[in-house]
């Protein structure tokens, strides 16, 4: 998933515009996890209609997106005109605010459509005219809208405490309201607002640079496989190659491309220092204690649950070394490497399943949600939210699109009849659930769940996918790979992403103390971490020092604290999968509440209700406890299989 939200410090609804027009990828796209896009040569005109989303349940024409399009500017300039009279009377804040989200939610269904549309063949001119069209129109009512919130901040708060007992209807706006005024301390007067809104132009500079060089300008390693293939090393051919079942071909890959990396370490290490500096500018300026507070209040999230996330990995370091001995065992070698990680555990299963065949599959392994969760992937199905297979020209990868509000979610898919692709399946219609949940039970302005709890439905869904699936299954290898994978799954999302998460702390303290850093540095620090990660002094895996430049492959470090996420959702999602397996009925509404409340809490609050404190070592600890039942179960069929 993409991050555009980092230096959100009052949640704007414009702000919010941009949040929620993210789209989900496939969980392949986790930090240092990049896949490879689709390739196939069918025209989208090819492919029967009922595989393809329906867009025109949002607009029956473009005719109709383009009167919409006719109507919009003149609904910003009305915007525009409630300026100065917000603190005026209850009424006008409410009048202002109602008129403003209803803008916003039709903005989003417009820019929905015209993207869709788009992404359904990028090739096409015009879709790709009217998604940059959509662009547009968001940045010109973005400078309408942009005077809100700091106008609901000028409103004094006892006066704002009286609005809200005279005009009752104010209260859909509170959690949005309360959002603005929670980061009140850290705002500085209008001047000195205006001198960081001028600064902002600097920012984002070090991550384009480092975007465009580490994309475009920076030379590749070529290699020759032992097939006498030659391969030019970018990061789509890495991401393939590293996985090779040649254990020569892997080592040559990754000491190749992560030696060519090495060759820039100076200046990849000037970029990540700048944005570094980037976040302690915000820190300072904004008057909070560290990097890492100033970037999670932006979602009202405790320091404390990051630290514990980070405490917690490394208490429980012996479970991944388990996975890591068991990778060694079940790879029939003396001494693991890093360049074996993404070596495959079994050979030569090919899982095939038709569409229809995984989306039943996905409908049984959700049949435990109740009725109202089934009868709605039903009418997915039928509906038509879902894009399914892969045409030329179609955007790759899967995501879900929850932003037209009065209509439905969207799902865009590259089905393949991979194993892989029904996991796909699960994890994007989780996403879609929440959406719809959220969007049935929520006013807009609070329908769009917070980015700690994306990916909590998600992988929740997968987790569930997973135990359904074992239980249909006998054949000894194909429940290895369907266990394996999990294991993998849990290595990359959960620690691995939390060993980012560590070095980023480690970075951002130290330039909290006042030294400088530099790609020498970074590299330093890295290599201690992945060490003490994979094991090397206690012979679990062999870390070489060529990947201690791994660092400068992980774009996420200039997203701003944003991994954490990824191993959070796990373990949340981990937990609440069980607690459905083995709760019962209770459980299950629970759940349904949690996906239907949106973001009219906070993040922490609304897991909390449904028993998940993050704050607390006991979602870590269950997620251990799977992943050690999954090793035992993997253990005996090893034994048993001899
Ligand atoms: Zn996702």
């Amino acid at each position: 998933m993409k991050s555009y939200i980092n230096n959100i410090k009052t949640l704007s609804i414009v702000m919010m515009s941009i949040f929620m027009l993210m789209k989900c990828t496939a969980p392949v796209d986790k930090a240092g996890e990049a896949g490879n896009g689709t390739q196939t040569s069918k025209e989208r005109a090819d492919i029967p209609e009922n595989y393809k989303w329906k867009l025109t349940d949002m607009y029956a024409t473009q005719a109709d997106w383009e009167k919409a399009k006719e109507a919009l500017p003149a609904k910003f300039e009305k915007v525009a005109n409630y300026k100065g009279t917000l603190g005026k009377s209850a009424s006008n804040l409410f009048n202002a605010l109602e008129y403003l989200e209803g803008v916003v939610k039709e903005l989003f269904m417009f820019g929905s459509y015209a993207s869709m549309l788009s992404d359904s063949d990028i090739r096409e001119s015009e879709p790709l005219g009217m998604d940059q069209e959509a662009n547009q129109l968001y940045t010109k009512f973005g400078a309408a809208a942009a005077y809100i919130d700091p106008e609901i901040l000028s409103i004094p708060e006892h006066k704002l405490n009286r609005f809200f007992k005279t005009e009752p209807k104010l209260e859909k706006y509170r959690q949005y309201i309360d959002n603005v005024y929670r980061v009140k301390t850290h705002t500085r007067n209008a001047s000195e607002e205006n001198l960081i809104a001028e600064a902002g132009i600097m920012q984002g500079n070090s991550n384009s640079i480092y975007s465009v060089f580490s994309n475009a300008e920076m030379p590749r390693a070529e290699v020759t496989l032992a097939s006498g293939d030659k391969v030019v090393l970018d990061a789509s051919t890495y991401a393939l190659q590293r996985a090779s079942t040649n254990r020569e071909d892997r080592k040559l890959v990754f000491e190749s491309f992560f030696g060519k990396l090495d060759e820039f370490k100076m200046t990849l290490g000037t970029q990540l220092y700048g944005k570094v500096k980037e976040n302690m500018f915000v820190k300072n300026v904004r008057n909070y204690n560290s990097c890492l507070e100033a970037s999670l209040n932006s979602n009202n999230i405790p320091t404390s649950v990051y630290h514990k996330l980070i405490e917690n990995a490394n208490k429980n370091l012996p479970t991944l070394h388990r996975y890591l001995d068991l990778k060694k065992r079940m790879m029939g070698v003396d001494e693991l490497h890093y360049y074996d990680i993404y070596a495959p555990l079994v050979n030569d299963v090919d899982l095939k399943y038709s569409y229809e065949e995984g989306y039943d599959m996905v409908k049984k392994a959700l049949a435990v949600l109740g009725d109202e969760y089934v009868n709605t992937l039903q009418e997915a199905f039928d509906g038509r939210w879902i894009d399914v297979y892969p045409n030329a020209g179609k955007r790759s990868g899967a995501y879900s699109n929850g932003s037209a509000y009065n209509v439905h979610p969207y799902i865009l898919l590259n089905y393949n009849g991979q194993y892989e692709d029904v996991g796909t399946l699960a994890h994007e219609l989780g996403h879609t659930m929440h959406s719809y949940f959220s969007n049935k039970n929520q006013p807009f302005i609070n329908a769009n769940y917070p980015i700690f709890l994306a990916e909590v439905a998600s992988t929740a869904n997968e987790a569930l996918l997973m135990d359904h699936v074992l239980k249909q299954i006998d054949d000894p290898q194909i429940k290895l790979s369907i266990l394996g994978n999990y294991l993998e799954n849990a290595r990359a999302t959960l620690f691995r992403q939390t060993q980012f998460a560590e070095f980023e702390l480690k970075i951002h303290e130290l330039a909290e103390k006042g030294e400088s850093l530099t790609g020498e540095k970074f590299s330093e620090i890295y290599l201690e971490i992945l060490k003490k990660y994979y094991g090397h002094e206690d012979g679990v895996m062999v870390i070489d020092d060529v990947y201690a430049i791994e660092w400068a492959y992980i774009p996420h470090f200039y997203y701003n604290f944003y991994v954490f996420q990824y191993s959070t959702s796990f373990t949340a999602s981990t937990m609440l999968a069980e607690q459905m397996l083995n709760g019962g009925e209770e459980m299950v509404d629970n759940y349904i509440d949690f996906l239907s409340s949106g973001s009219s809490e906070y993040a922490i609050p609304t897991l909390k209700k449904v028993g998940i404190d993050m704050e607390t070592d006991e979602p870590f600890e269950v997620t251990m406890a799977r992943m050690n039942k999954v090793m035992d179960n993997i253990e005996a069929i090893l034994d048993e299989i001899g």
